[in-house]
């Protein structure tokens, strides 16, 4: 069935680690091979034996509105005939950071990078940079990209791999990175107190996406954003995955609450490589060349990307219906799927925020990484082929978040729910 995927994978893997380019996009946790797509439109992706997938995937979160959406096309394509690159200031740069600011109004100031990993190694630099302090506080499971400093107690391909913390970081690196309990105030005030005066930044994904998607706790987010004015630290949203999807000005505005820099990636791009972090214009004001915080890049806010991602942020500023759409769509396949797990006797917890949904096959809540590690993996991995034999494309991994995108027709979640019940009741036989 995935006859020509499995002659690429096998001539890949020669040549590529692991025959892929970032681990997550590999099949270890479920077994089997990657599926190679050729193309794809709005929520259906086309391997290259010509098979079709229901997506819920989006490229790890970019596609919000679907594949190929034609504003975001006809962007890239214009913009492409006048050069790629200038490695010179363009105008698109200065409309996307007004229009950031339009949408997150607490980001005075922003800067483009090229993908979610630089944006967080940059943020936590200018927190150290403005701070003068040396350590951070992480969360156990929360992903911020492949950066040194992040590689402790990671979620994401490093959990699903079973290397949460990666060798070659070294020991001076890692004995900067404090890990606290996601969901639990208790253990960051307890650092706090340990570290007084040593800790530059609280970094978080406000809703944790890379152990599954779990929802923050009533209260947690406030709760840090207030030990982290008692301590002068300074509060990092990770919103690589949340912003511009929880809502259109991410989870800051879902949650109310205000972070003093913020991270940015997928979304921001609409699936070309960029990433960006802002804030606060007194903590951005330390980045060079205002400031004498290094960073740079030769292709940061390069004009394809650039265009692309301010068609489709455009779009969503102009349209916030987008959103109720989604949240919709989202609490249909939800319901849908809870009916079908409970018919079939699977024990689960469905955990969704917006339109990101993870499905645990637990009887826990799931509120943190450890209860997260509480879900049936074997379960998890029969359930996931049997949805891909039925065309149903999810993330391979128990432990990552779904993306819904608003092109989604009704049609394609009744048939994912059927799916589902097929599925389940199939992998637990
Ligand atoms: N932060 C979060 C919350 C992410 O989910 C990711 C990637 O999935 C990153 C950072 C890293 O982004 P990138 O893969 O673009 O480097």
């Amino acid at each position: 069935m995935l006859e020509t995927s499995e002659k690429l994978f096998e001539r890949a893997q020669q040549f590529i680690p692991g025959g892929v380019n970032s681990p997550a996009r590999a099949f270890n946790s479920v077994g089997g091979s990657p599926v190679f797509f050729k193309k794809a439109k709005g929520s259906i992706l086309t391997d290259v034996d010509g098979k079709e997938y229901i997506d819920y995937v989006g490229s790890w979160g970019p596609m919000i509105l679907g594949h190929a959406y034609e504003p975001v096309i006809k962007a890239v394509q214009e913009t492409a005939a006048q050069s790629t690159s200038f490695g010179a200031p363009t105008e698109i740069e200065v409309k996307m950071a007004e229009l950031v600011k339009q949408m997150v109004p607490g980001v005075d100031k922003i800067r483009m990078v090229n993908s979610g990993t630089e944006a967080c190694m940059s943020a936590i630099r200018v927190a150290r940079g403005y701070t003068g302090r040396d350590k951070i506080i992480k969360f156990e499971g929360n992903y911020h990209g492949h950066a040194d400093s992040f590689l402790i107690n990671a979620g994401s391909g490093a959990l699903t791999l079973g290397t949460p913390s990666s060798p070659g970081v070294t020991k001076g690196t890692a004995k900067d990175t404090l890990t606290a309990d996601f969901n639990d105030l208790n253990s960051v005030k307890q650092l706090l107190n340990e570290y007084k005066d040593e800790v530059a930044a609280i970094i978080v994904e406000p809703v944790a996406g890379n152990i599954g998607c779990i929802p923050p706790r009533e209260g947690f987010l406030s709760g840090l954003r207030e030990l982290c004015d008692a301590h002068d630290t300074v509060l990092i949203f990770d919103e690589v995955m949340t912003g511009f999807r929880v809502s259109k000005g991410g989870a800051q505005e879902r949650y109310g609450v205000s972070a003093d820099l913020v991270t940015y990636g997928k979304i921001i791009g609409a699936g070309l490589p960029v990433g960006a972090f802002g804030g606060k214009k007194e903590v951005m004001q330390v980045v060079s060349p205002d400031g004498p915080v290094y960073q740079a890049g030769t292709l940061s806010g390069n004009p394809l990307a650039m265009a692309a991602g301010y068609a489709l942020l455009s779009e969503l500023q102009e349209n916030p219906l987008h959103y109720d759409e989604l949240e919709e769509k989202t609490t249909y396949l939800y319901t849908g799927l809870q009916e079908q797990f409970e018919d079939h006797g699977a024990s689960v917890h469905i955990n969704r925020v917006g339109s990101m949904i993870s499905v645990f096959f637990t009887e826990e809540q799931v509120v943190d990484f450890t209860t997260a590690r509480t879900t049936d993996e074997t379960l998890f991995k029969h359930f996931y082929h049997k949805m891909l034999e039925q065309g149903i494309y999810l993330p391979p991994s128990p432990f990552e978040s779904w993306f819904l995108a608003n092109s989604l027709t009704e049609e394609q979640l009744d048939d994912t729910i059927q799916a589902a019940g097929q599925s389940i009741k199939s992998a637990l036989s």
